[in-house]
């Protein structure tokens, strides 16, 4: 049978870790026949928790988890790893200025980087959920010179699925009949939710919905899902933000089905316009473990103001860090 494949989530012990844990060693990430072993990454604070969450794994008696493994040392945490999900980051608190944001992150993905990069698998694939997530991949793959930068990707699938469950619900359709969706940009509120490339029944999703719906109803609520689900439920989303990852990293080694995409964000290559090197969301496709980010997409004037704003976040984030000297 298969040797297992080392898998370490950072922020285990978090909310997200919680739901995203059961699922990775229940097979559901990479699949029926591939045991996992799982490494599970906290802060010192942290570790008691990650521990009853440990227990609870145990106690599920998950045939393919192989082992686990709790530490607070990135090292150990990295070695050996084929799959590193980024989770914990430290998020914004009151009155916390961007610049001190992302200092912060620097703390935290700057020592991840170099410790993916001195002890990582050969076939290592890392995604960033912890934010700013695509800023976060920029810092993280800077400090790891040895590892392609195409190997580090950064979350938007969660904002691709609100968007299919949006369009879905509007045409009355199942969510399986939507397709080819894509979110452009930064994984924050200026991300770009794209209908008109979007196919239900073969059409253009944008020609079945009115253009005031798109852009007053579709594009706000899937932008502020996030901010809607904290009001509602008193906490973060969680179990979606894990399906996401998990959707995330099965689709980047399963690969996209024939004549369908999805999204992530991914190293720009200058496709669209947007620059070179930044972490940006593109429609993408998934084969033999590579991402492609969709080519020859036309876009029309509306689409290009909104993808040129959330591109232009991102680079102001990049020049950030830059001066922190954290690239
Ligand atoms: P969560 O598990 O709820 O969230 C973790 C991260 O995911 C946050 O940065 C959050 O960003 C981000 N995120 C991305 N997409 C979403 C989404 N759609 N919905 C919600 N969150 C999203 O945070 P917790 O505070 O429960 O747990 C974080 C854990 O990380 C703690 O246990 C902490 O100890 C640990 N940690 C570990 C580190 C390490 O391993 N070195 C470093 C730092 C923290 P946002 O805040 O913007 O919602």
């Amino acid at each position: 049978s298969q040797a297992p494949v080392k898998v370490t989530v950072t922020g285990a012990a978090g909310q997200i870790g919680y739901a995203l844990l059961f699922r990775i060693a229940s097979g559901q990430m990479l699949g029926p026949d591939t045991p996992v072993a799982l490494s599970m990454l906290e802060i010192p604070q942290g570790l008691k928790a990650a521990e009853g969450t440990a227990m609870e794994l145990q106690d599920c008696a998950f045939p393919l988890l192989d082992s686990i493994q709790i530490t607070d040392d990135a090292t150990q945490a990295f070695d050996g790893t084929s799959v590193a999900l980024l989770v914990g980051a430290r998020p914004r608190g009151p009155g916390m200025e961007r610049g001190d944001l992302l200092s912060a992150n620097g703390g935290i993905f700057k020592p991840q980087g170099q410790a993916l990069n001195a002890g990582a698998a050969d076939d290592v694939r890392v995604l960033v959920v912890g934010n700013p997530a695509n800023t976060n991949a920029l810092i993280a793959s800077s400090f790891a010179p040895d590892i392609p930068t195409t190997r580090f990707s950064a979350m938007t699938r969660l904002d691709h699925f609100r968007a299919v469950g949006q369009v879905a619900e509007k045409l009355g359709v199942p969510v399986s009949d939507v397709h080819k969706i894509t979110i452009w940009g930064n994984h924050s509120a200026t991300q770009y939710p794209d209908l008109f490339h979007a196919e239900v029944g073969g059409r253009s999703v944008a020609d079945q919905v009115e253009q005031e719906w798109l852009e007053g109803t579709f594009i706000p609520t899937v932008a502020k899902r996030g901010a809607a689900i904290i009001d509602a439920r008193g906490a973060s989303s969680a179990a979606s933000a894990a399906n996401a990852a998990i959707m995330h990293v099965n689709t980047w080694v399963h690969g996209t089905p024939e004549g369908d995409w999805t999204s992530a964000a991914v190293p720009s290559d200058g496709s669209y316009g947007v620059p070179e090197g930044i972490f940006s969301s593109f429609p993408v496709t998934a084969s033999g473990g590579e991402w492609s980010i969709v080519q020859g997409l036309e876009i029309d004037d509306f689409s290009r103001g909104r993808i040129d704003a959330s591109v232009k976040e991102l680079t102001e984030e990049r020049d950030a860090v830059k001066a922190l000297g954290l690239l």
